[in-house]
């Protein structure tokens, strides 16, 4: 590659690289690189689509060049032309997802294309990602994400395979815009984004009547359909325009599966050989119904189609909370797809007459409602949970009746993470201390890490380790300075907890915990609490307003608690601003505990978690999702486990046992950190934010039950495992060792073995 970097260096001193603006610099090398590697392989044979709404890219350049073994060379001939690499990070996170979900796409895609998997990646192209966190005000607020600023040199525009979908009547074109996926040592794969436009840009007789607004009408009803990603986590939004984004996304895939089954296959009635189309949560499930009318255009008849669609769709489901359940008015997709409502009646229809004995949680039109989870089960061939747990809560409750009828319909397969991302480009330190060891292999090979578990024993190893983790905490301490204006001590334990603000994901134990240790510096009961920074990142959807209290609570406690004299050298709390990809990338490399506390039973997997874990961060957790994988792979002694488990919420639940005014009336700690909420301590503006989360705590609604995520009832096995991880830590040897364990057996959670296992056992490509 030194042909590469001579080549770069001379045309970016010929185009005088370093005197241009940032965004000219970034489309000039991406442009450079992109003429100068391979370009994407069309694959004959079968292929697997993957189908979401949301792909969490973050960062594209790094890790490209990384994949393409080009960064050191390409970063040389930048230096060399007088052009600092790092100017690059001005450039915003692709961040066209939420949160895990949207994640997990990028690392499947990722993955795939490393191991030649044949994987194609269908989204949104949306004009604007998730949204941007400010926090200066003391609570959040949101500003616009405008990702493609400085260009979009990555993707290319395909303006030949653009397609028309119609929506509520009306004709709009999509175009495909394609992202190349590279893979490290491996092939390229690509995500098609699809951007709405209008067939008809501009009226010019409309404009030369004068009318001047109803002459781009067209275009700007067009623009407004990929304008945004809805900024839920979690949360189904039943909006039309999320309506009619469904309808768009999938309406534009189906026919540009179709048109390239043509091309190979010359009919569709083979595709089933062909294409396996994986829907990713329920967001794209309309891509059912909207196969099927595809296929009945072309000739087929219903129930060959519909035979068809239930041998190519698979399905993954990514919750089991009731209340993100998909479910939409059939009247609303009535009128914006009445082919796709025909379609769902008819699928109705087929399934009362397969199952005439089927309850009456079964029915996917049920009550004037269109239930997608229930859709998605009864068509796929295969239908999967994210991680053990998950899945049986799955087959034993909220799909039971359908895993009794059709059991081998289900599996579970375990998220993952990529290790490229997330420890090789994100923690250059450790991937030297690894590679140094045990060699490079782990980059495409992650179970290689297990060659790590001798050096538990090796004292200099450890203390290595030790180092690499505080160089680490420097590079997060520095970019928090510059970024925050905060000081931070990297002899600190480093206790972080990153991902959506959520009640489920319980912030406010963390939140009370940290307040109850307050408290203990204060009054002298603590003597012996190890310093400690705590670390959040989390962005709440914008009109979920108790996880917004929440932030503001936690706002209020740090200013609290970093302006206290007494906790100088003891205690920190630190609230990054716009949690994204690229903050995960500097903050879990600095973890020296991994906060992942949601209540027993309500996250699916979570991959914050994986991600820890590889960066050598015990968990501090629940058993929860896979964190019940990380304990089982690393074993107790390792991680700091604590909390009620799912079968005792459940009994609990069952049994109408839990008394959240109990266990604050007899526990007096407990009760003084709650107290916080209502007492003057913190100031909510006048809002009534905080006295609402007290509410929520301990009296309930008739809607909600009190303490609905058992925060009271955790909280003493909470601060209890949270002392211990505080009290271990003071050891740095044994504690360097319990990270190198978690390190050593992290293996598993690499993202390369689930797309594997999805490869080998649903997709069978
Ligand atoms: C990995 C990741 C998530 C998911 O984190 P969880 O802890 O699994 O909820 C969310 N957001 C970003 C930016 C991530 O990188």
């Amino acid at each position: 590659m030194d042909d590469l970097k001579s080549r770069l260096t001379a045309a970016a001193r010929e185009a005088d690289l370093s005197r241009m603006d940032t965004a000219d610099a970034y489309n000039f090398i991406v442009r450079f690189v992109k003429d100068s590697v391979r370009t994407p392989v069309q694959t004959e044979g079968r292929r697997a689509y993957y189908l979401s709404s949301e792909f969490l890219m973050g960062r594209l350049t790094e890790a490209n060049l990384f994949n393409l073994g080009i960064r050191d060379s390409v970063y040389e001939a930048l230096r060399e032309a007088g052009f600092d690499p790092e100017r690059l990070l001005e450039i915003p996170d692709a961040a066209l997802g939420n949160g895990g979900l949207g994640r997990l796409a990028a690392c499947f895609l990722e993955a795939a294309a490393t191991h030649r998997i044949p994987l194609f990646g269908y989204g949104l192209r949306y004009r604007y990602g998730l949204f941007k966190q400010d926090l200066a005000a003391g609570y959040q607020r949101e500003e616009a994400d405008d990702w493609t600023k400085y260009g979009d040199p990555w993707s290319d525009r395909r303006e030949s395979d653009a397609v028309e979908v119609t929506i509520g009547g009306e004709r709009i074109r999509a175009v495909p815009y394609d992202m190349p996926v590279y893979g490290y040592e491996g092939a390229v794969g690509n995500l098609r984004l699809w951007q709405a436009e209008a067939v008809r840009p501009f009226d010019f007789a409309a404009f030369d009547a004068g009318r001047y607004a109803e002459a781009s009408a067209a275009s700007e009803r067009a623009s407004r359909l990929t304008a945004v990603l809805y900024p839920n986590d979690n949360t189904p939004e039943g909006k039309q325009l999320r309506l009619s984004q469904q309808i768009f996304l999938t309406a534009a895939t189906v026919e540009d599966v179709l048109r390239s089954q043509e091309r190979a296959h010359e009919s569709c009635a083979s595709l089933a050989e062909y294409a396996v189309l994986q829907l990713n949560d329920t967001h794209p499930v309309l891509a059912i119904p909207m196969l099927i009318t595809a296929l009945e255009r072309r000739g087929m008849p219903f129930a060959e189609a519909l035979e068809t669609a239930r041998r190519t769709f698979a399905y993954t489901n990514h919750t089991v909370m009731t209340e993100a359940l998909e479910v939409w008015d059939a009247a609303l997709l009535q009128r914006l797809s009445p082919e796709a409502m025909g379609a769902i009646g008819k699928i109705q229809q087929a399934l009362e007459r397969e199952y005439p004995d089927r309850t009456a949680d079964m029915n996917i039109i049920d009550g004037g409602r269109v239930h997608m989870a229930r859709l998605a089960t009864y068509v796929s061939f295969a239908v999967n949970g994210v991680a053990p747990l998950h899945t049986e809560i799955l087959t034993r409750r909220v799909l039971a009746p359908w895993y009794e009828r059709t059991p081998g319909k289900f599996s579970n397969k375990t998220n993952g993470v990529t290790q490229r991302r997330f420890l090789a480009v994100a923690n250059p330190p450790l991937a030297s201390f690894i590679t140094e060891r045990i060699g490079d292999g782990w980059v495409k090979n992650f179970s290689e890490v297990e060659k790590l578990r001798p050096y538990l024993s090796d004292a200099p190893s450890l203390r290595d380790l030790a180092a690499v983790k505080r160089e680490n905490k420097q590079r997060l301490c520095r970019r928090i300075a510059e970024r925050c204006g905060e000081k931070l001590d990297a002899d600190f334990l480093f206790d972080i907890q990153v991902k959506r603000l959520h009640e489920y994901k319980r912030q406010l134990l963390n939140a009370l915990s940290i307040v109850y240790f307050y408290q203990g510096l204060r009054d002298g009961s603590i003597p012996d609490f190890t310093p400690t920074a705590f670390l959040f990142g989390a962005k709440s959807a914008p009109g979920y307003h108790r996880a917004k209290g929440i932030i503001r609570y936690i706002l209020e406690i740090a200013k609290r608690v970093n302006g206290d004299p007494l906790c100088e050298g003891r205690m920190r709390v630190i609230f990054v601003p716009d949690y994204n990809v690229s903050w995960a990338e500097v903050l879990i490399p600095a973890g020296d505990l991994s906060e992942q506390i949601s209540m027993a039973g309500t996250e699916a997997s979570g991959t914050g978690n994986m991600k820890f874990m590889m960066n050598g961060a015990p968990t501090l957790g629940t058993y929860d999702g896979a964190n019940l994988e990380i304990l089982r792979a690393v074993g107790e002694e390792n991680n700091y486990f604590f909390g009620a488990r799912a079968e005792e919420i459940i009994a609990e639940r069952e049994a109408n046992a839990y008394d959240p005014r109990r266990l604050y009336a007899e526990d007096g700690a407990l009760r003084r950190a709650v107290d916080t909420l209502i007492d003057g301590t913190f100031d909510d503006g006048g809002t009534g934010a905080f006295r609402d989360l007290y509410t929520s705590l301990l009296d309930g609604a008739p809607w909600h039950r009190a303490d609905h995520y058992r925060v009271l009832g955790d909280f003493r096995s909470y601060v209890e495992a949270k002392s211990r991880a505080g009290a271990d830590y003071r050891d740095t040897e044994g504690y360097a060792r319990r990270a190198l364990a978690n390190i050593a057996a992290s293996g598993e959670f690499s993202a390369d073995r689930t797309v594997k296992e999805y490869a080998k056992e649903i997709w069978r490509v």
